[in-house]
């Protein structure tokens, strides 16, 4: 593992919608208020990959029973931000169809939803002079905050892998380049990572569709990247309900 992970006990809590922006034609943010008296959710600088669990309720009968109870569907989300005690910030790609999306395109301001976690904190290294970032939509929140987090001294090079269409702004940071790429499958990514040239001690941070991931984690290797220096994620398969991120990138290739 690279970094270090940092416990927290397992909560679920109840929540509203608070507010809710519209940062791209495809992309929602939720301001969720916790109920009075829930746990905060964790916020350490440096742990992008942070996640939410996040409950919706049945769409045909409106109940969101949460554990010890019952278990709603589920899907897993970046902590965004944390701006007080009682609130989260969660951005969602709104796609075609799944629980998540079908809540969050309709969602207004009082929806509920039930947030579980993080069940731990993983922040990663702090002493690294460039940081290579490779994304799509549904990790925009990840790469938001390695522009926000990075150490002052380092450089962040984002690439985002997204269809045509306007991308939310990220945060600006002095040392940073941001490269929309094209395609699907992970090879605008992969081309993107090889012109940077990675050096020994940059780090490689990637996560989005786990073909696009496959195609990155074969590049770093091809490129003869140190494992301590690629970090990479499947946050989602095409033609996959609620894939289980701890899965392999690989173990269920087609
Ligand atoms: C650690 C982690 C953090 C994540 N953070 C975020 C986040 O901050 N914001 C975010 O939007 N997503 C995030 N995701 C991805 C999100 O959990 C998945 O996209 C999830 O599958 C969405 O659930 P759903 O109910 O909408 O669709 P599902 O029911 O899971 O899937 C239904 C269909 O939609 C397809 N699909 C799923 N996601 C996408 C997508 N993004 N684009 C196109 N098609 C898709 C599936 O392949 C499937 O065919 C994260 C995932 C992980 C593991």
């Amino acid at each position: 593992m690279i970094g270090r992970l940092v416990r927290h006990d397992l909560a679920a809590r109840r929540a509203e919608v608070a507010e809710i922006a519209e940062l791209s034609p495809r992309m929602r943010r939720f301001t969720l208020r916790l109920a009075a008296g829930s746990p905060p959710v964790a916020f350490e600088r440096l742990a992008v990959g942070d996640h939410v669990k996040l409950g919706f309720p049945d769409p045909t009968t409106g109940k969101l029973p949460l554990p010890p109870e019952g278990r709603p569907v589920m899907r897993d989300y970046s902590v965004r931000a944390v701006p007080d005690p009682e609130h989260v910030v969660v951005d969602f790609v709104i796609h075609g169809a799944g629980p998540a999306t079908d809540w969050a395109a309709s969602a207004t301001v009082g929806s509920a939803i039930g947030v579980l976690g993080p069940r731990g904190s993983h922040i990663l290294p702090d002493d690294r002079p460039r940081y290579l970032v490779l994304v799509d939509e549904s990790a925009l929140p990840a790469a938001a905050r390695w522009l926000e987090e990075a150490p002052a001294g380092a450089s962040v090079e984002v690439a985002i892998e997204a269809p045509d269409g306007d991308l939310p702004t990220l945060p600006r940071r002095a040392r940073a380049s941001v490269t929309r790429v094209d395609g699907t499958d992970g090879a605008g990514l992969a081309a993107q990572l090889r012109s940077w040239a990675p050096r020994p001690g940059d780090l490689v941070w990637a996560a989005g569709e786990t073909a696009s991931m496959l195609a990155v984690r074969q590049t770093a290797r091809a490129l003869g990247l140190d494992a301590d220096d690629v970090d990479v994620h499947g946050y989602w398969k095409r033609g996959v309900a609620g894939r289980d991120h701890h899965q392999p990138l690989d173990a269920d290739a087609s």
